[in-house]
């Protein structure tokens, strides 16, 4: 019997979400999200849309009433609610996983429980204990807030003992953590999923560029020796083992010069570095998720064509109404949100660049150089 599912936001996830769960029409009857911004991505590709902030409890009693399952694009949500909801809802990942990644401690905790390597890290109540551990572990170190972060908004790089009190100010009544700055060579990423029934698959490992920490390019498969390759998709399924969760996550790591694979972060959702699969493997990691979510069995995760992603941000020049100016290529597969205003250094669509006669990786890092030349985002006249 095909069912209605709610998903908890509609940005650019919600969006890829959706249009992967109408390809399903035999399991997937209705898709609604839940998302405070009036038009959202996923709206404007077809999903009903409750209008509310994620943490609205009435309105996510709302969309639980009206859905058969419910999974999420944003991991803020209020994992307590979700939990009250789960006895008549079916909710993946579940509220029990949600709620241990949410936090960067319990993660790390967990993690480290299970003995999967991560940076040496510790609880920070005050700054005499953030100064006991700059004694023990040395700079520079991080500065982490523990919840609602993202593209690094909720770090602080100590590099020496002046910035303490700086570092303090700036994450002034929030729960704090330190983490021992990792100089990693690399940072990867494997996107894992797990269905209902605990079947495990990831996709190959890639490799992940940042600008002021936000993604700008993916790399997949990543240039990585075959030695971190193997370590880093262990790692991938050992994590999946442990943390029970049903659907797809998104599996951050560093590799050191040495070839240590450390977990940075977790995500329980789809990802950003996972965008590639819409072009480069069989079976996306939206499709994915929503096998994994249902029960069904999950597909090949395999990567049929190596793949470059660009992740196309809102310039810093303006914010408002936009024209995209892009010269087509056939190997070239521009995806915009339909984000109706851009706004400085926010993700407005991607580019997956595919590599279909084998020209190598070295000519589509080419091509997405004459890509950032190429594609202009200017202002809409009026
Ligand atoms: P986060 O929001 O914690 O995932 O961090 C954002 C970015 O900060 C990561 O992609 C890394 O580039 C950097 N970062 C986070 N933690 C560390 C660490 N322990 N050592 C070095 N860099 C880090």
């Amino acid at each position: 019997m095909s069912k209605v599912l709610g998903i908890i936001g509609g940005g650019q996830l919600g969006m890829m979400l959706t249009e992967a769960a109408q390809n399903m029409k035999d399991e997937i009857s209705k898709i609604i999200v839940l998302d405070p911004t009036k038009n959202c991505p996923a709206s404007k590709a077809g999903a009903e849309q409750i209008i509310a902030d994620f943490k609205d409890e009435d309105a996510i009693k709302k969309l639980s009433e009206l859905s058969d399952i419910i999974t999420y694009e944003i991991e803020s949500g209020d994992s307590d609610v979700l939990k009250k909801l789960e006895e008549n809802t079916e909710i993946n990942p579940s509220p029990d996983t949600l709620r241990i990644i949410q936090d960067k401690l319990t993660q790390k905790q967990f993690l480290q429980d299970n003995d999967i390597p991560v940076a040496e890290f510790a609880n920070i109540n005050n700054k005499d204990e953030l100064e006991q551990m700059i004694e023990r572990m040395g700079l520079p170190l991080l500065l982490k807030t523990r919840r609602g972060a993202y593209d690094g908004r909720g770090n602080y790089k100590i590099n020496s003992k002046s910035e303490i009190n700086d570092a303090l100010d700036l994450f002034s009544g929030k729960s704090l953590m330190v983490e021992k700055f990792v100089k990693f060579e690399k940072e990867v990423s494997v996107i894992a999923a797990r269905n209902t029934k605990g079947d495990i698959t990831t996709y190959p490992v890639v490799e992940n560029i940042h600008e002021n920490n936000i993604l700008r390019i993916t790399i997949a498969p990543g240039r990585v020796s075959e030695e971190v390759r193997t370590k880093a998709e262990k790692i991938a399924k050992k994590t999946m083992e442990v943390l029970h969760g049903a659907g797809v996550f998104g599996i951050e790591m560093f590799v050191t010069s040495d070839d240590k694979v450390l977990i940075n972060e977790i995500a329980p959702r789809v990802h950003n570095s996972g965008h590639h699969t819409l072009q480069s493997c069989s079976t996306s990691q939206f499709d994915q998720h929503l096998r994994a979510i249902l029960g069904m069995d999950l597909g090949d995760s395999s990567i049929k064509y190596p793949t470059i992603m660009y992740n196309i941000l809102g310039p810093k020049t303006f914010q408002g109404e936009y024209n995209v100016l892009f010269k087509k290529q056939n190997n070239i597969h521009l995806k915009m949100y339909g984000k109706l205003e851009s706004k400085p250094q926010r993700k407005i669509g991607h580019v997956n660049i595919v590599d279909k006669d084998n020209s190598g990786v070295n000519e589509l890092l080419n091509q997405v150089e004459d890509l950032k030349k190429n594609l202009v985002i200017e202002p809409k006249q009026t």
